[in-house]
């Protein structure tokens, strides 16, 4: 589904859906409800606060988004040139200069690519922030998308390598080794920047929160003091049903999956997220959820995993400590990390079929 935004298609990503209602004020009737939304990051952003002071959970709410904004500005990669919103990015410099001189990053920028570039290593560059040249060519997020020549692709693949950045430590900076080099930090900068605001709400001592960034979920505490929040993964082939349930306490869940931003083009579905090895939509799989403690971790890895597909995913989540994955593969099996099995539901006559553990 697509919404008509500002003479631009934004898609709907509400990726998770809440199956139940917040139901923090029924427990104590002193506990107030603090919700706002803002449209960020090409997408809604709705943080729900709970607590006793609702002054205090508007300044909390009111904080976590502006850390969000800051995040967004430093890492958006589309204004241009002269534009205000140029002059605050980070990536706006490194993709005009940064392969020609270092360029000095704000430390949550280094940040972010010094975890993506660790991401790209164990997954042997399935995540690769510079897929971005390749990205250009296929323009999912303007109003022409378009499926370039394999001639194009080819040409811009030898751009494509997370070995052509290197980031100096010492210095701050970031130096793109290859002229024409650009990254692109879509994968993770959403998860990053909800995982600060939830930081932001923890410091102002919110202990019950949910943050729904487009279908990147955070939670905050528990849905009253006994039950875990109960979230929705949606099901990737029908918006209004799901594919399976999830228990989730003081966790975030993110999906990545290719109903996300795409087109059809002779009943053929392109989607947003490459597979750096051919330059074209990876295609193992239809959606993948990470179910872990911290968002942009999950972020970076709902790209990963998409891309590696569910038999290395999973292989590669037994590797890595507290990393649960919730897959729809595209031959329609359900499959799941082996600490996911108490954590989530499907329901019995589920379209798809699922591996159980
Ligand atoms: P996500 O929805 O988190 O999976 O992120 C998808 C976005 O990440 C795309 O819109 C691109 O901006 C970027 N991207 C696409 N493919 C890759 C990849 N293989 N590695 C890293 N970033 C990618
Ligand atoms: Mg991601």
């Amino acid at each position: 589904m697509k919404l008509k935004m500002k003479g631009c298609f934004i898609p709907v990503i509400l990726i998770i859906f809440l199956l139940s209602g917040c139901s923090a004020q029924s427990q104590n009737k002193q506990t107030e409800e603090y919700s706002s939304q803002q449209f960020m990051m090409d997408t809604f952003i709705s943080i729900k606060a709970y607590g006793q002071n609702k002054e205090q959970l508007e300044k909390a709410v009111g904080a976590a988004f502006g850390e969000m904004k800051r995040i967004d500005l430093l890492t958006n990669r589309f204004p241009k040139q002269g534009n205000k919103e140029y002059e605050k990015s980070d990536i706006c410099k490194v993709n005009s200069y940064g392969d020609k001189r270092p360029v000095k990053l704000d430390k949550d920028v280094f940040k972010l690519i010094d975890m993506s570039l660790y991401y790209s290593k164990i997954s042997e560059g399935a995540f690769d922030i510079t897929v971005a040249p390749v990205m250009d060519l296929w323009n999912f997020q303007s109003d022409n998308p378009r499926v370039p020549s394999d001639s194009e692709i080819k040409e811009k693949l030898k751009l494509v390598s997370y070995k052509f950045v290197k980031l100096n430590k010492e210095e701050g900076t970031v130096f793109l080794t290859k002229p024409g080099v650009k990254i692109d930090l879509g994968a993770i900068a959403k998860g990053y920047a909800a995982q600060k605001a939830a930081d932001v709400l923890r410091k102002y001592g919110i202990k019950q929160a949910l943050i729904n960034a487009g279908g990147n979920i955070i939670v905050i505490g528990k849905k009253d003091n006994a039950t875990p929040w109960k979230i929705g993964i949606e099901d990737p082939r029908d918006a209004s049903s799901v594919a399976g349930i999830l228990s989730l306490s003081d966790e975030t869940a993110v999906t990545s999956g290719d109903y996300q931003r795409n087109f059809v083009k002779n009943g053929v579905l392109y989607h947003h997220i490459l597979d750096p090895k051919t330059g074209k939509p990876a295609n193992k799989t239809w959606s993948v959820t990470i179910i872990t403690k911290d968002s942009g971790i999950a972020d970076a890895l709902s790209t990963t995993l998409f891309v590696l597909g569910p038999e290395k995913g999973l292989e590669l989540t037994k590797k890595l400590k507290g990393i649960d994955a919730f897959y729809v593969g595209s031959n329609k099996h359900i499959s799941i990390s082996n600490g996911l099995k108490n954590k989530v539901t499907v329901e019995e006559g589920s379209k798809y079929i699922y591996d159980k553990k």
